[in-house]
């Protein structure tokens, strides 16, 4: 296939659409300079490599972003795939443009590795990339969707690989830097690259639906415009439909089947000032009657992204339900642009007037987190915000996100305030502490001076920083608490052989075994005794190094017959469960209820009190809320393979044949089926819950996936803990 190579005069066309005086001459020498950079480069489809740099410098100009960045579009790949250098691309473009592609290829070698400690590696890369240059992040955008648009002739693990990437990191970010058209692009891109089959129904019903919705969006916007015009407000009313990824996401929230998702279409009224956006609100609501409790007001409050306007359901005249956002122009843009909106060239340098602290915070914040996963949910949960907004009794507005609790207000105020915190008033009444904060609440902390924070606010505190906090504190009293177990553990043993750990301590030895091991100091070493991780005899043997045989002895005095029917438990417990432990070799060991892991699913160990350790998938929450230091590296024993027993949930449409299709996809996965059971609800859907089998993680993704593309299968779900 031969493509001809867009040529430069395109690109000027698109500047010049936004910029009123740019600078020809530099984008045409980054034009020559790219030509020749990639010169005989070609794309997975044949066509030229120079085509990807220009269609990434006119998504730039989409953004209408400086001319810098235009340039930084064209030259982004230049470090990475050929012989340039950072220095040169200076000498040549200058420093502005020479840190911002150099920006770019850092992101673009970033991994977003599924182990979590290089994910989260690559998160604060991207995070510190964000903060120093917001530029750099916009580039990278528009690289990633034109690199979705022309993913189709690259192989299905890369396509998926690629996609994967976009739906966790970089649609969320679009949505997060409030840059709508990019990140409603993206997700439709991954769906259909994702979830092929869906897409392609989606698309197919939507196009059957169209002709008749075409006439009611007509009808249904040209009465509202006649409302509002009836009532003296001119305004732009423009019906739409809404996007696939959008349509099918509520459709899997609220398990709905394509004629179910009501709102496929949205309307927006455009009118010239905020006054006449609630004007408009009373019109629509005085004519159509409106959903209660689904009016939104992102005027008074805007979303983190900056987002504004108001929302509403309301039922049209032909019984259908619709969404109406009302806003202004000034809105609108913000809304489609997001913080591009206020990246123009016009604005060249600094002020951004764009809320990036959440940036900022989570960069810092992460030098508090030693687990990477946690700091992964940090992040995402910045990514995926639904923040509440509340105030102090003076009126200060506070932003915290959604589910948060007084105790998180408290320590949002200073870390101090949530460590006394004994109490809370919520609107004027006394709440718990685990009260979930709503939007406009005035929050009131009581404190006493000396409180300390409870271990039992990790179970409700949804803010990354309270926890951090919380932890902080807990982590310090529990250390405390393990060494001075550790030391007496450690004394009696060499009681046993009449050794005294205080002349040992004294002499230095004990912090020579300490350093022999990896560790800091005695207390790192007692600390470790403390928690299980390292026994004490072994220690004693290290420090009698002339008497071989202390440890066997020491150990033989422990090795009563019970403890020798504990060790065959133990044993019995790690073969059945498959689970090899570092380290330790007479440890029982069993599975979290709270997650069930399944074989192949990244997994931790949690050393319990008394009851050996238990296994958790690695993304649990109640392991993300537990002591890290108690934390234990485990591996799945490959060479113990035990079928385990899981149950599932398969939500479909009460149809005929339906449950003997889902069996067959079932057997055919190599699953075998424990029991079945089906029920079916009012409203015509059918609960399908299977008792199963598997092998591993891999297996039951598998299912899951086949599972989803039977017709009439509206969602899987995994029941873990006995509940759903
Ligand atoms: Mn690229």
């Amino acid at each position: 296939m031969t493509v001809s190579i867009i040529p430069v005069t395109t690109l000027f066309e698109e500047v010049s659409r936004y910029h009123p005086n740019p600078d020809l001459k530099i984008l045409e020498e980054a034009y020559n300079f790219a030509l020749k950079a990639h010169d005989g480069q070609v794309r997975a489809s044949g066509e030229p490599y120079i085509n990807h740099l220009i269609e990434t410098a006119l998504l730039v100009c989409k953004l209408k972003l400086d001319i810098p960045s235009v340039v930084a579009g064209l030259l982004h790949d230049s470090i990475e795939d050929c012989n340039t250098t950072k220095k040169s691309l200076s000498e040549k473009f200058g420093e502005d443009i020479a840190e911002i592609v150099d920006g770019v290829t850092k992101l673009t070698r970033v991994q977003f590795d599924s182990r979590e400690e290089k994910q989260a590696e690559s998160f604060r890369k991207m995070l510190i990339a964000m903060a120093k240059d917001i530029r750099v992040v916009l580039v990278k955008l528009c690289d990633r969707l034109h690199n979705m648009r022309t993913l189709s002739s690259l192989s299905e693990e890369k396509r998926r690989a690629i996609a994967l990437e976009t739906k966790e990191i970089y649609a969320p970010l679009a949505n997060r830097l409030g840059i709508h058209w990019i990140k409603s692009e993206l997700e439709d891109l991954c769906l259909l690259h994702l979830r092929p089959e869906i897409y392609h129904h989606l698309v197919a019903e939507l196009e059957r639906t169209n002709p008749d919705r075409e006439i009611f969006l007509k009808e249904t916007a040209d009465e509202i415009q006649k409302k509002l015009e009836d009532s003296g407000v001119s305004a732009q009313v423009l019906g739409r439909v809404k996007h696939i990824s959008s349509i099918f996401s509520k459709m899997e929230k609220d398990s709905l089947s394509f004629e179910e998702v009501m709102d496929v279409i949205g309307f927006r009224v455009l009118v010239s000032s905020v006054r006449a956006c609630y004007e408009t609100l009373g019109i629509i609501h005085s004519n159509f009657k409106p959903i209660p409790g689904r009016v939104k007001d992102y005027i008074a409050m805007p979303k983190p992204n900056m987002y504004q306007s108001l929302h509403t359901t309301v039922i049209s005249s032909r019984g259908a339900r619709v969404e109406v956002q009302i806003r202004t122009a000034d809105m609108n843009r913000i809304a489609e642009e997001g913080i591009a909106a206020h990246w123009r060239y016009k604005e060249g340098g600094s002020s951004l007037g764009f809320d990036l602290g959440w940036v900022k915070d989570l960069v810092e914040t992460q030098a508090y987190l030693k687990n990477p996963d946690e700091f992964i949910q940090s992040v995402k949960g910045e990514l995926f915000p639904e923040d509440v907004f509340v105030f102090t009794p003076k009126g200060d507005l506070f932003r915290l996100p959604s589910n948060s609790t007084p105790i998180d207000f408290a320590y949002t105020i200073h870390t101090d305030v949530g460590h006394q915190t004994i109490g809370a008033r919520v609107n004027g009444s006394i709440v718990p502490l685990e009260h979930r904060l709503s939007n406009g609440d005035t929050v009131q902390i009581i404190t006493q001076r000396g409180h300390v924070p409870s271990k039992d606010w990790l179970r409700f505190v949804v803010s990354g920083k309270a926890r951090q906090r919380i932890r902080a504190f807990l982590k310090t009293e529990e250390q405390a608490r393990s060494i001075s177990l550790g030391s007496d553990i450690l004394a009696k043993d060499l009681r046993k052989v009449k050794l005294s750990l205080k002349k040992l301590e004294k002499e230095g030895k004990i912090k020579t075994i300490a350093e022999s091991m990896g560790l800091k100091a005695e207390a790192d070493l007692y600390a470790a005794i403390g928690y299980g991780k390292v026994s004490s005899p072994k220690v004693v043997a290290k420090l009698l190094p002339s008497e071989p045989g202390v440890e066997q002895k020491l150990t033989e005095v422990e090795s009563s017959p019970l403890q020798r029917i504990f060790q065959r438990a133990a044993k019995a417990s790690r073969d059945r469960v498959g689970i090899k432990v570092s380290g330790l070799d007479d440890v029982l060991v069993r599975f979290a209820k709270c997650c069930e892991p399944l074989p192949g699913d990244r997994i931790v160990g949690f050393i319990t009190r008394g009851r050996g350790v238990t296994i958790h998938a690695s993304h649990c929450s109640e392991i993300l809320n537990a002591d890290p230091l108690r934390y234990i590296p485990v591996q799945w024993d490959s060479e113990i393979a035990r079928p385990r027993r899981v149950s599932i949930v398969v939500t479909s449409q009460d149809q005929l044949g339906i449950l003997a299709k889902m069996t067959t996809a079932i057997t055919s996965n190599g699953i075998n089926i424990v029991s079945a059971s089906m029920k079916t609800s009012p409203s015509g859907k059918a609960v399908n819950q299977f008792e199963l089998e598997v092998s591993d993680a891999k297996q039951l993704d598998g299912l899951k996936r086949s599972l989803e593309l039977l017709p009439g299968v509206i969602k899987v779900d995994r029941i873990v803990g006995g509940e759903k």
